[in-house]
């Protein structure tokens, strides 16, 4: 086997380690190794074994959700044996930029591959799949005329009709970040107090959220295209389907997943391979398909399944605001009651 998954929750790894007075990593890496730290959590990744059989170079991958690997990462500073970090939603990349736990990389492959809105302004990381955040209804009981934009989901037509995400999980903090970056927070803190008075049942899924509109618990929801392209795979009747928000206006917000090379990172030239390799339409073709994400590389098509949805415009805008903007979609959340 060509790489290893492991599930480390951060706790059990830190007892383990003071217990056997360790460092994470028991054996400097040898060249032909990388260790990747990943939170990506939508199965296998074809895509890591293609580099593998490419270059020779194995994968060891530790598995662990965003806020573990980063708290990682920290602890472990130059003793970490990570060279990569893959990590979802550009908010967790640009937190792990800020704490200084990746470096920049210099890269003509990454520049050409990676659409300048989806990367790091300072180059520390670099999408590498795109998910489109957009409104979905139960096909049953909404017309898509009778849809338009996120602010539109705060008329009063859609009172008890509506189910959301809580404020307070990344994929809901990194769309009002970019909705504050496009309309100011006045007039974020409008659209939003629109939502909230229509009484919105909060889920704390994506997958439960579109199982909700589904089974007409509500009428409209907004949540990761993914989710919905993974329940319409197992069944294709599902009566759920995505409308493009906002395409005579800012468009579709999307987020990524995406990576870096880190502070620290033994072997950073294969590392940087490794994520123009990531990037590559070999690769693009594999990482993206596989979750029904969009590729990031534009000369990529996406997964038929999705490619059905028709295109649509996305936000152009620089998805570092995710970040930096952050804390101030939190307290928004907060002053408006968006649980
Ligand atoms: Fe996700």
């Amino acid at each position: 086997m060509a790489w290893q998954h492991l599930q480390v929750p951060g706790a059990w790894l830190q007892v383990a380690a003071v217990a056997l007075g360790l460092s994470l990593a028991p054996t400097p890496a040898r060249a032909a190794e990388l260790v990747v730290y990943s939170a990506r959590h939508y199965g296998g990744e074809p895509a890591f074994d293609a580099f593998t059989k490419r270059t020779g170079i194995v994968l060891r991958i530790f598995n662990g959700s965003s806020p573990e690997l980063f708290e990682r990462l920290r602890a472990e500073g130059e003793r970490t044996p990570a060279d990569v970090l893959i990590s979802v939603d550009a908010g967790n990349l640009w937190n792990a930029a800020r704490a200084g736990l990746l470096a920049p990389v210099d890269s003509a492959v990454l520049r050409a591959n990676v659409p300048a809105h989806l990367r790091d302004p300072e180059n520390r990381w670099f999408g590498l799949t795109v998910r489109a955040r957009t409104i979905m209804y139960n096909t049953r009981k909404v017309k898509p005329a009778e849809l338009s934009t996120y602010e539109a989901i705060g008329d009063p037509k859609w009172k008890g009709r509506l189910c959301l995400r809580p404020s307070h999980y990344v994929y809901s903090q990194s769309f009002l970040a970019a909705l504050i970056k496009r309309h100011g927070e006045p007039r974020t803190e409008e659209i939003v107090r629109g939502w909230v008075a229509n009484a919105p049942v909060l889920i704390n899924s994506d997958t439960k959220l579109l199982e909700a509109v589904a089974a007409g618990q509500c009428d409209v929801t907004i949540a990761n295209h993914y989710y919905l392209a993974r329940l319409v795979a197992k069944d294709p009747t599902f009566p759920v389907a995505p409308f493009w928000a906002n395409q005579k206006a800012t468009g579709v917000h999307v987020n990524v997943s995406g990576a870096g090379v880190t502070a620290h990172a033994r072997q950073r030239d294969p590392a940087i391979r490794f994520l123009e390799f990531l990037s590559s339409p070999e690769a693009q073709n594999l990482f993206a398909d596989q979750a029904y994400e969009y590729p990031v590389n534009p000369r990529v098509a996406p997964a038929p399944l999705i490619a059905q949805w028709g295109e649509f415009r996305p936000d152009d805008l620089n998805i570092a605001a995710a970040g930096e903007l952050q804390a101030a979609a939190t307290r928004l959340a907060d002053r408006v009651g968006y649980r």
